[in-house]
Formats: C-alpha cells, sequence, structure tokens
C-alpha cells in the first residue's frame, strides 16, 4: 500500500498514481490507453477528506461522508473501460458521490452527466470541479434511476450505486449500440457488475463483469 504524510507535495502523488496505474490497473487487463491516460492524471487525493489523502492511491474505496464512499479506482477503470466511451461522446453517471468516476469520465468523452440524490455531496463535487478545472461535468441533484431525460440519448451510461434490479428509465435513455455498466444486487450482499449493450430498440445483450461492493441505489 502507498501510504504519504500529507505535508508531501503533489510530486510524490504523481508517482502514487503512476504506481497504481502500473501495478494495480494494467496487470489486471486495463489496457484502454484513454482509461489508463485518465486514472494517471485525475488527482484522487483531491476527492477524499482531508484525513484520508495518504491512503488515495491505495486500491481501495474510502468513506466521503454521509455514509458514501468514493469507489476502488480499478473498478472506476474497469467500468469506464467496459464503456468503450470515444471522444465524441456524451455519458451519463448515477451517483456522483466525490465526483472522482466523473472527473476521469471527463477527461475521455466529450460531456458528463452525473445525478447524485444528496445535495451536499452534489455541491462539494461540483466545487472540486471548478477548482480543478474539469469544465465539462454537468451535475444535477435528484433520484438517478429516473435517468436525465432532457439530456437523453446517451452512448453510454454508468451507475456508481447498486439496484436490486435494473432501472428500465436508464436503458431507454440509451442510444442503440449503447452501453449501461452497473452492480446488480441487494443491499449488504455481494453484486454483480453487468455490462448491458442495447443492441436495438427491442433488444439487449448481458455481460456478468464479476463480483462487486457497491452502497444501495436510494430510492429517496
Ligand atoms: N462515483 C462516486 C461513487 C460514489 S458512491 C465517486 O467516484 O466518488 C455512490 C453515490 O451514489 C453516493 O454518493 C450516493 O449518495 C449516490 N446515490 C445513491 N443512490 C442514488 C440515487 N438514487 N440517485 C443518485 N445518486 C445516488
Amino acid at each position: 500500500m502507498v501510504n504519504f504524510n500529507q505535508e508531501q507535495g503533489d510530486g510524490s502523488y504523481k508517482l502514487a498514481r503512476k504506481k497504481l496505474v502500473e501495478q494495480q490497473l494494467k496487470p489486471r487487463g486495463i489496457d484502454d490507453q484513454s482509461v489508463l491516460a485518465a486514472m494517471g492524471s485525475v488527482p484522487r487525493h483531491h476527492f477524499v477528506p482531508e484525513r484520508l489523502q495518504g491512503m488515495a492511491y491505495a486500491d481501495t474505496p474510502l468513506p466521503i461522508g454521509q455514509g458514501q464512499t468514493i469507489s476502488q479506482p480499478f473498478i472506476v477503470a474497469l467500468m469506464i473501460q467496459a464503456l468503450q466511451a470515444g471522444s465524441n461522446d456524451c455519458i451519463l453517471e448515477i451517483g456522483t458521490g466525490s465526483g472522482y468516476a466523473a472527473a476521469v469520465l471527463s477527461q475521455i468523452v466529450s460531456q458528463v452527466y452525473t445525478i447524485e440524490i444528496h445535495a451536499d455531496l452534489a455541491q462539494q463535487a461540483q466545487h472540486r470541479f471548478a477548482e480543478l478545472g474539469y469544465q465539462n461535468i454537468n451535475v444535477k441533484v435528484g433520484n438517478g434511476a429516473a435517468g436525465w431525460p432532457e439530456e437523453r440519448p446517451f452512448q453510454g451510461i454508468i451507475v456508481s450505486a447498486a439496484p436490486e434490479e435494473i432501472p428500465e428509465a436508464l436503458i431507454k435513455q440509451l442510444k442503440t449500440g449503447g452501453k449501461l455498466v452497473l452492480p446488480v444486487g441487494k443491499k449488504d450482499s455481494i453484486q454483480n457488475l453487468m455490462l448491458i449493450t442495447k443492441v436495438s430498440k427491442e433488444e439487449i445483450k448481458i455481460k456478468d463483469l464479476g463480483a462487486v461492493r457497491f452502497v444501495p441505489l436510494q430510492d429517496r
């Protein structure tokens, strides 16, 4: 585990980020260059509480307040890689949390739309985006299970909290050929990370990417 004292500057964080990419992401199958570059550039230590900054580049989730967590870097990379998104795409993320995953996405695609149910987390994330200069991220407070109908359709949707079932509205808001990546399963149990491809208006294809553990997708 990489652990630093807070007085060490951004240079050490840069090195820690490089190690994360080389030692945690590449050996475990993250090989999309745009994802690796984004993971190597977004300063995760600015997305965690100050007292936890020294652990920002360990491959682990961390608490961010309101009983919520910033996802483990490997899982963020895996989910974003599964989207196969390109530089002209608009992507929706449900569960802004710290804003970290949205920031990583913003380095790869044209526009990121992200919805957070806790107003204070959304506000903090928005401040971070402004401070760090991420200008292509749009934040909304609300229940993400309904998606963002005004901005549909999306080339990809990523859900950072687990519903018990796949929300229909999200599939509706995908373009044909688009992808939805989300954990599905019961609260307090292991969930499955699903990759859903919208093959046509009527048909979807589902692939199981393995067992994961996320906070539940809340309904209010
Ligand atoms: N992507 C985040 C992970 C945050 S954890 C990051 O990189 O930090 C999941 C987040 O989903 C939490 O912040 C939680 O408040 C939020 N959430 C839970 N249910 C939600 C819902 N129905 N709509 C929108 N956000 C929700």
